[in-house]
């Protein structure tokens, strides 16, 4: 029997048409389905038309929009495919899977870096994909089609600004290789008996900040009297640098010890922090109450602890869901 997937469609690239000022997201969901009428041939469709908006528009409160519709729906669909702007997919897939746990359906992102009523587009490739891969048995939890590869939605990456191969599964395999004629799996899903959950706060106040030598220690001060969880992007396998002037553990113990949270991560977008190798590490590791992002994406990094500090902001609790797996097939 055909499965039922529910579109909803949120904007980007793929949903959008020239303008006086640029593309700009203005083509319906139900349009979006009349350019690839042979997604019928795999599923029975309905749509959902929730924002249509560019993704650099996005914002953490959508994502709990998003999570709403999907809980609202979940009862009445085997799948969800989101039509997405590529620029800030990643964040939406990693966010949607810490606020939707245990999903027994896809949940599937996609988008395109032309618009569908162009006659040369990826967009109409990866929305038929995206359903196929939708339909598929066994396949739950959330994810990223895009160029013929599913990514597990907490791993992926968006790696080129231009061409169709934009995304990239970061240290982890992909999840499936989707050609023309079949659905390659390369990771079968956990089973999983939990119930599926569904989180509707989000703490949306947490500081990304990158590094780069010359960098005054100080811009600590204002970043922890505006916001309560920090990521610092540092270098290689993670540290802060001390010396002389620019001495940024001298700001970590004024943050930890007005208990805000931070995380190290790094800037290397392969492999990962490991904070016990260098002295500058590990002197920030093991002095302060600090966590490390391992090999997690920035993007995961960043929605999980908007996810966390939603429920509590006490550090060890926080530490202890930091390093929890939620995500049994991600490893996060
Ligand atoms: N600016 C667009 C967006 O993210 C880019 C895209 O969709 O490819 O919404």
């Amino acid at each position: 029997m055909k499965k039922n997937i529910l579109l909803i469609a949120t904007g980007g690239t793929i949903a959008s048409t020239s303008t006086e000022d640029g593309l700009s997201p203005g083509i319906s969901s139900e349009e979006l389905l009349s350019y690839v009428p042979e997604i019928k041939d795999y599923c029975n469709v309905e749509t959902m038309q929730l924002l249509n908006i560019d993704s650099t528009n996005i914002q953490p409160e959508h994502w709990v929009m998003m999570t709403e519709a999907i809980e609202k729906n979940y009862n009445k669909y085997d799948g969800f495919v989101i039509s997405h702007g590529t620029d800030t997919m990643a964040y939406t897939s990693s966010a949607l899977s810490y606020l939707v746990q245990n999903s027994k359906k896809p949940i599937v992102l996609t988008g395109s870096q032309k618009p569908i009523n162009l006659p040369i587009t990826d967009a109409k490739k990866n929305l038929l994909d995206s359903f196929r891969f939708a339909s598929e048995d066994g396949v739950r939890g959330v994810y990223i089609v895009f160029d013929g590869k599913a990514i597990i939605g907490t791993r992926g990456r968006k790696v080129k600004s231009k061409s169709y191969a934009a995304f990239e599964s970061i240290n982890f395999p992909l999840a499936a290789i989707i050609d023309d004629r079949r659905i390659t799996k390369y990771i079968r899903s956990e089973k999983n008996e939990k119930e599926v959950e569904f989180y509707k706060s989000i703490y949306p106040s947490i500081f990304l900040l990158k590094l780069a030598p010359g960098m005054e220690p100080d811009v600590l001060d204002y970043i922890g009297e505006k916001y309560e969880g920090i990521v610092i992007e540092s270098y290689g396998v993670g540290g802060l640098p001390f010396l002389d002037r620019r001495n940024f553990l001298q700001k970590l113990q004024d943050l930890t010890e007005k208990g805000k949270i931070v995380v190290v991560a790094t800037q290397v977008m392969f492999e990962g922090s490991d904070m016990d190798i260098y002295e500058v590490g590990f002197k920030a590791l093991k002095k302060f109450n600090v966590l490390q992002a391992y090999d997690m994406t920035i993007e995961a990094a960043i929605t999980k602890l908007m996810w966390i500090m939603a429920q509590t902001k006490d550090f060890e609790e926080v530490k202890k869901l930091f390093y929890t797996r939620i995500n049994e097939d991600s490893l996060y």
